[in-house]
């Protein structure tokens, strides 16, 4: 089996950049379970040498953005537990706003290690949200730009020891 790496953050961080970006040309589409797993994907993903299923637990881009549906909760909570590592993203342009906090506020009771991604960080545009996401409890982010692609020898060394 292969280790299982959960994608999680509010809507339009980037993380379905992510996903594809690790996922590449062998992106699946995966609806076993309608109304529950609506738009989760799951994919295989090899990184430097590091190959592990990832999953992205979008679909929530519809919803009200400001509120945490608990279904959002619910089903980003069992990835969270299924996973051998999340990764926590917020968008480094965007700096981290109060639905981060909450989102931080619950992963942090999570058994799961977190690795927290400062997305979207290319160029300057990232560099306060970088020292904000600091302050959310998970260490020093990965500095990181999926659209990009910068960043991925940091993703691949804070992955490995959780793989
Ligand atoms: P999700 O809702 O978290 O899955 O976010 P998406 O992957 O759908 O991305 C939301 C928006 O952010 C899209 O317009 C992306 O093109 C953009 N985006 C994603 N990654 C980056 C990045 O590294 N840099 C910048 N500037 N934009 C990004
Ligand atoms: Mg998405």
């Amino acid at each position: 089996r292969l280790p299982t790496v959960a994608i999680v953050g509010r809507p339009n961080v980037g993380k379905s950049t992510l996903f594809n970006r690790l996922v590449g040309k062998k992106l699946a589409l995966v609806d076993d379970r309608p109304g529950v797993t609506r738009d989760r994907r799951e994919g295989d993903a090899h990184l430097l040498g590091l190959d592990f299923r990832v999953i992205d637990t979008a679909g929530y881009e519809d919803e009200d953005p400001d509120t945490l549906p608990g279904r959002m909760r619910q089903q980003t909570q069992a990835a969270v537990d299924a996973a051998d590592v999340a990764l926590f993203v917020v968008d480094a342009r965007a700096g981290v706003v109060p639905l981060d906090e909450e989102i931080a506020r619950w992963l942090r009771g999570a058994d799961t290690p977190i690795v927290l991604m400062a997305n979207k960080a290319e160029g300057r545009a990232g560099e306060s949200g970088v020292y904000e996401a600091m302050a959310l409890g998970f260490g020093d982010p990965v500095v990181f730009s999926a659209e990009h692609g910068e960043g991925i020898v940091e993703l691949f060394e804070a992955l490995l020891p959780h793989l």
